[in-house]
């Protein structure tokens, strides 16, 4: 049944409270706001009682998917479990009610969580500091490559090509490009990690950096980091780190150690603050300690003296690439994460890795017989696997599969991406799932490879049970062919 518009259930005269016997005086608007701003005649709003208001948001909320309802199967890249005691710490008054532009010594207890983040976030991924400025994984990409260029410049060297893997996020060669650098594909090898010859080949003096994932878009961790670390370095360039998703690494290794001279990271996966449409996002990133002066600003500074800590704001930093962002960054967002990480503390992260790879392993395990799995096993957080056994035998490709998973309950996970897996199927379980809800999921899964050898057409019509049905994907495509070409 369609939802009516809350504007349809709307009745002249309803209120939204009743409290007769503790009426309110009436304040005239004039005295609060200048008549010639007022309107003319009111505006016409919607008239509901306090209970259809609230019946009619939960029935729009119940016809959406979210991380309340049920998991998602590319969980910490599309939502992991956001524990709900971050959103009380960033209501708190002050922490809502500052304002940006207040003087630092109104602001000292958000500077000092700020300075604390970027100290933790440092210690987590081994690196000499880090600047919480950007608004998102992409953006701390391009952050990170500005601050790449400016080092080169600095050496008097114009280095004009950036390397970066072909399982690579898209986002990857998008900043690279949006940084001015002439983009270089290096090969995948056939366990699915980087082809260190292809790499060697394409390693010339013009390279400014190599962009890396470990664990890499499949799953996999580069075995190889520390040689790749060495080439790079001995040709005179950089590596940068892809730490958008760290549900793999977190106590266990870090980018630092590995020899990565920048990484980004995204507080809304790995550290459990909204996005998917719950925006905003954040990506601060850390840097070797030969990138430092060359870091966004302001930077906050701590100053110990008799009188005690206090932090401020320094913009007297003449090599910094600049701001990259207005005042110093997604602040809410910023308080969330620093939540999660007081809350877990360092054996609670690393518990955090160890569990996300032991639940995707086990999922694996449970999926194996009815998919194929491109790239041998083991994984770390997520794995890859592919739909082309369905395809070939059925007909049925994996945009059916995901389709009709929504028939069962779940989430899509990702799909054709990583680009080097045909038909693929990406799965991140997450660290919070307990293993009820993965052993209801892979026999969503199971069940749905035995309706695709038995009755393909189900497949191709899913899903059958949403409030919205299949879009013509065919048509979707062309229209965004035509506007690409605009
Ligand atoms: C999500 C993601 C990004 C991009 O992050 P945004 O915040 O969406 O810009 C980059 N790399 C990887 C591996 C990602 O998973």
């Amino acid at each position: 049944m369609r939802e009516k518009l809350i504007f349809e259930l709307s009745h002249c005269g309803r209120k939204g409270y009743s409290l007769s016997g503790h009426n309110l005086p009436e304040i005239p608007m004039e005295t609060i706001i200048p008549s010639k701003f007022l309107r003319k005649q009111s505006a016409e709003l919607p008239e509901v009682s306090e209970s259809e208001v609230v019946r009619h948001f939960i029935r729009l909320s119940t016809l959406n998917y979210h991380v309340d309802k049920n998991m998602y199967p590319l969980g910490s890249c599309t939502m992991k479990y956001n524990p709900k005691i971050n959103d009380y710490t960033c209501d708190l008054p002050g922490f809502s009610a500052l304002h940006p532009l207040q003087p630092a010594k109104t602001t000292q207890g958000a500077l000092q969580l700020m300075y604390e983040l970027a100290e933790m976030l440092r210690e987590i991924a081994g690196m000499a500091a880090v600047t919480l400025q950007p608004a998102a994984g992409a953006h701390g990409e391009l952050t990170g490559i500005l601050l790449i260029k400016k080092y080169h410049e600095s050496q008097g060297s114009k280095r004009r090509k950036l390397l970066v893997v072909d399982s690579a996020h898209g986002t990857n060669p998008a900043s690279a490009a949006l940084a001015g650098y002439q983009i270089i594909s290096v090969a995948g090898n056939r366990d699915g990690r980087t082809d260190l010859d292809d790499l060697r080949l394409k390693l010339d003096g013009d390279v400014a950096a190599l962009m890396l994932t470990n664990p890499n878009t499949i799953g996999l961790f580069e075995k190889e980091i520390q040689q790749i670390a060495t080439m790079v370095h001995n040709n005179g360039s950089l590596l940068y780190m892809d730490g958008a998703n760290m549900n793999a690494l977190l106590g266990i290794t870090r980018p630092g150690d590995m020899g990565f001279d920048v990484v980004h990271y995204n507080l809304h996966k790995t550290f459990a603050t909204p996005h998917g449409g719950g925006g905003p996002g954040s990506g601060p990133v850390g840097v070797s300690e030969k990138l430092i002066p060359y870091l966004p600003v302001p930077v906050i500074e701590k100053q110990e003296s008799s009188k005690g800590t206090t932090y401020s704001l320094q913009y007297n930093r003449p090599e910094s690439i600049g701001r990259m962002m207005n005042f110093y960054g997604n602040f809410a967002v910023l308080v969330r994460a620093y939540t999660y990480i007081r809350m877990l503390g360092p054996e609670g992260l690393r518990r955090v890795s160890e569990n996300a790879i032991i639940n995707a392993n086990y999922l694996l395990s449970l999926l194996l017989e009815s998919y194929d799995l491109p790239y041998p096993k083991p994984v770390l957080h997520e794995f890859c696997l592919s739909g082309d056994r369905q395809k070939k035998a059925h007909g049925v490709r994996t945009l059916d599969i995901a389709k009709r998973l929504l028939d069962y309950g779940f989430h899509a996970p990702t799909i054709y991406f990583p680009l080097i897996v045909s038909e693929a199927i990406m799965i991140e379980p997450t660290e919070t799932e307990s293993k009820e809800t993965l052993d209801i999921f892979a026999q969503a899964l199971l069940s749905i490879a035995q309706e695709a050898e038995n009755n393909p057409e189900l497949l191709i019509s899913a899903p059958l049970t949403t409030p919205v049905k299949r879009l013509d994907e065919a048509m979707a495509s062309r229209q965004l062919n035509i506007c690409c070409s605009l």
